[in-house]
């Protein structure tokens, strides 16, 4: 049995307000703790979105009253918000930036309105960045401009990671991450994935080339962190006339990775490094005390979306043969996963950016 600390995830998606038919805070963080992971970030991109102090209550109220294993929320950049938002970073996971979205309240059309984030949102809480490609380019020149951290969520191209690449060799503050997708999948893959639905293929950043796939990991020591990017969208909407992008992530994440290291593709440090290491840096997170995960790391098996706890009911990676089984988690010294079975309830789940409760 292989024992690994509680890992962390920065970026995952609990579609609630507004699309808990999808997810929720009960089922995320069940599907979290089933996957390893004893604290989440959840992004900002809901129904309302949370952009204000009246909203970032909203989306607290429920993790609290639902979160089975710790968590902490990120506030987004509206074209309006930068000094309201601010004042929320505190206790917020910190500021998302979604520059290539072309709807919706968090739509920032120019280059001004990112100054303004940038200016305001406080220098020692992170500000992460949806940009892909140029807008990634851009993004990256904006926080050299103000000689500050930028984190760019799921890079997934070779013209990416090489610019990361290169930055970071001239000593700007960028920071990346890298979902399991990208590692794992190709648009080759699609066939395999719609099974005669493609809506089940699409995804933000889209799948990409075998090329992309390969200096993604020949650049491994570029990538900072793996986080899923969990988003969860049912199969009845994934095979509907608009299917939304997006894949579940949170409980195939670490069995893939670990079969990874078991094909010595990278080792077990690589893996701790970048889903518990970094996050914990890159995003100012406190130690869990007490808190790990035990792998049955030889156990072989088949993915399959039934046996999951999330409620989009389906996976990517459906029939995929792993390697690695996570049998117990235990958190803050109570057993919250144990042989399929979340045990934690709940509402015990943390917010890691509030003051820590003295028991439970
Ligand atoms: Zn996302």
């Amino acid at each position: 049995m292989l024992k690994l600390p509680g890992l962390i995830d920065p970026h995952v998606h609990m579609r609630e307000p507004g699309a808990s038919h999808k997810e929720d805070w009960d089922t995320g963080t069940s599907a979290a703790l089933a996957g390893g992971v004893t604290l989440v970030l959840a992004m900002p991109n809901t129904n309302p979105p949370i952009f204000d102090a009246e909203t970032f209550d909203l989306a607290l109220t429920s993790a609290a009253a639902k979160a089975r294993c710790d968590y902490a929320h990120y506030v987004g950049a509206g074209p309006e918000n930068a000094r309201a938002v601010a004042a929320l970073a505190s206790q917020a996971a910190g500021l998302k930036m979604y520059l290539d979205m072309t709807f919706g309240q968090l739509r920032l059309d120019d280059m001004t309105l990112w100054q303004e984030h940038f200016q305001h949102w406080p220098r020692e809480r992170p500000i992460v960045a949806h940009s892909e490609s140029r807008s990634m380019a851009a993004v990256i020149l904006m926080a050299a401009l103000y000689d500050r951290s930028v984190h760019i969520a799921h890079i997934s191209l070779r013209e990416e990671i090489l610019l990361i690449k290169a930055a970071k060799q001239r000593g700007i503050k960028v920071t990346c991450e890298v979902a399991p997708h990208p590692l794992f999948l190709t648009q080759d893959d699609m066939p395999a994935i719609s099974r005669g639905h493609p809506g089940r293929g699409e995804v933000r950043p889209r799948l990409a080339t075998q090329a992309d796939v390969e200096a993604l990991w020949q650049n491994l020591e570029v990538i900072d962190c793996f986080a899923t990017d969990h988003a969860p969208h049912t199969l009845a909407e994934k095979d509907g006339e608009n299917p939304p992008p997006g894949f579940p992530g949170l409980e195939t994440a670490l069995p893939l990775l670990l079969t990874a290291v078991h094909a010595k593709r990278l080792t077990i440090d690589d893996l701790l490094l970048r889903m518990v290491t970094n996050p914990r840096k890159i995003f100012g997170l406190p130690e869990q005390p007490e808190t790990w995960v035990e792998v049955d790391e030889n156990a072989e098996y088949e993915i399959h979306a039934a046996e999951m706890k999330s409620r989009c009911g389906w996976t990517p990676f459906e029939g995929w043969k792993v390697r690695g089984r996570v049998r117990r988690v235990v958190l803050r010294n109570q057993e919250a996963f144990k042989d399929g079975d979340v045990l934690s309830s709940p509402g015990s789940g943390h917010n890691v950016r509030l003051p820590s409760k003295s028991n439970s």
